[in-house]
């Protein structure tokens, strides 16, 4: 519940029962304008009044704070009026047409990119062919370009770029380094300090991320679950990763190693893992398991849609596989429905395709071995974001520092 402290000038300070404490006024009006713009992105059209009276701050806090938002154009009056009981009241929108964020995947085999506006409306979608395995350094100046073509873009079209974040399928810690991405041969790599030097010290913060974090990100902010505040969204590549929303905030664990339900031993007779270990869930239900061929990732695509097309035609062997693989990933669910009670969990990449034949065997293991009624009432879904998820993630990770307060502009003076 929101409560108001400390009245008067735009340093009233909304409180809520979760998220850091601010240490001084600037802190405070930073804080509330982030409370505000919040509102309007969920509320949007409303008026100065719908926000006093929603969050608590009194109406001449909102009018310095709203004046402020629209002074940094990202929140703007609509000239519409609507009639109520009371006078009419000018309605604000969210702005934010001079802003973009850009969110960057890197995989094996290719690297995606997207840029978003404020509101989360994309202005670009690029996927590019990469060669990231062959060493750090190419990978970072690969990445760079695109990124340097991206920001080319949105300055043309007089977009000031608000943040990157860019997701490695791989361990990276809370500082955002990455500590092994095994599929991309990368370990101990600063790649945000890499690509900073890259762009040039480009004046706008760059963050790394694990690629399943950011995906769940993504489908916390843009997916068919939004707004559910447990959510896990589990990759379904070579590797399987799960991103972990618990209370609404991402998960990362005391290191940021969180989520490593790929490398849970289903079996310890199992097939060989990349890992080294055997029987782990990746090595069982990953993609590889589905395929299992020594595949390129760009073979990988074919591939599954000729599983899809054998599955449609009821090919045994083909239904026997997924049977098998959709028992072993049920399995692993099962884990962290178990563990974690989220409301949803969400099958990513190549595991969206084949949801027909996995989906049914999973929701199956889940009622088995789900100790709680109706599996804690946890549903497991395909993916509707497609496979630059965890891209569209790195774009819902900067409007998410947006929303907690890192406002472009700077904060504000006081008044
Ligand atoms: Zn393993």
């Amino acid at each position: 519940m929101l409560g108001s402290l400390l009245g008067g000038n735009g340093a009233e300070l909304i409180t809520s029962t979760t998220g850091p404490q601010p240490a001084d006024f600037a802190d405070v009006r930073a804080t509330n304008l982030a409370v505000v713009l919040r509102f309007v992105r969920e509320h949007a059209p409303c008026s100065r009044a719908d926000i006093a009276a929603s969050t608590g701050l009194n109406k001449a806090t909102v009018s310095s704070l709203v004046a402020d938002l629209i002074d940094r154009r990202l929140v703007r009056e609509t000239g519409l009026t609507e009639n109520r009981v009371g006078r009419p009241a000018t309605m604000l929108v969210l702005d934010g047409s001079p802003y973009a964020a850009i969110g960057v995947e890197i995989n094996v085999d290719s690297v995606s990119a997207v840029a978003t506006g404020l509101a989360g409306e994309r202005l670009l979608t690029w996927r590019r062919s990469f060669s990231g395995g062959d060493s750090v350094n190419q990978g970072v100046a690969g990445v760079g370009a695109i990124v340097r073509r991206v920001v080319n873009r949105m300055t043309k079209e007089e977009r000031h770029v608000l943040g990157l974040a860019v997701a490695v399928p791989g361990l990276v810690d809370v500082q955002g380094n990455v500590r092994i991405a095994p599929n991309l041969g990368w370990h101990d790599a600063d790649i945000g300090g890499d690509l900073a030097k890259a762009l040039r010290d480009p004046g706008f913060p760059i963050q790394v991320d694990n690629d399943a974090n950011l995906a769940a990100l993504a489908e916390q902010r843009f997916g068919a679950h939004s707004g559910a505040s447990d959510l896990v969204y589990l990759t379904g590549e070579m590797g399987v990763g799960a991103g972990i929303i618990l209370d609404g905030r991402l998960r990362r664990g005391g290191l940021g190693y969180s989520g490593e339900i790929g490398h849970v031993q289903l079996d310890p007779d199992g097939p060989e893992c990349h890992c080294g270990r055997r029987g782990c869930l990746e090595a069982m239900a990953g993609i590889g398991a589905v395929l299992r061929k020594d595949l390129s990732p760009a073979e990988i695509q074919v591939e599954i849609e000729e599983v899809v097309r054998l599955a449609r035609a009821g090919d045994p062997a083909t239904l026997a596989t997924l049977g098998s693989v959709g028992g072993s990933l049920g399995r692993g669910v099962s884990i962290l429905a178990n563990l974690l009670n989220p409301e949803v969990i969400i099958l990513g990449g190549y595991y969206v395709p084949l949801a027909p034949w996995l989906l049914p065997v999973v929701q199956g293991e889940l009622a088995d071995r789900v100790i709680a009624a109706e599996a804690g009432g946890c549903q497991v879904v395909a993916s509707t974001l497609g496979h630059d998820a965890a891209a569209l993630g790195g774009a819902a990770r900067v409007l998410d520092s947006i929303d907690s307060g890192r406002l472009p502009g700077g904060i504000s003076r006081i008044p």
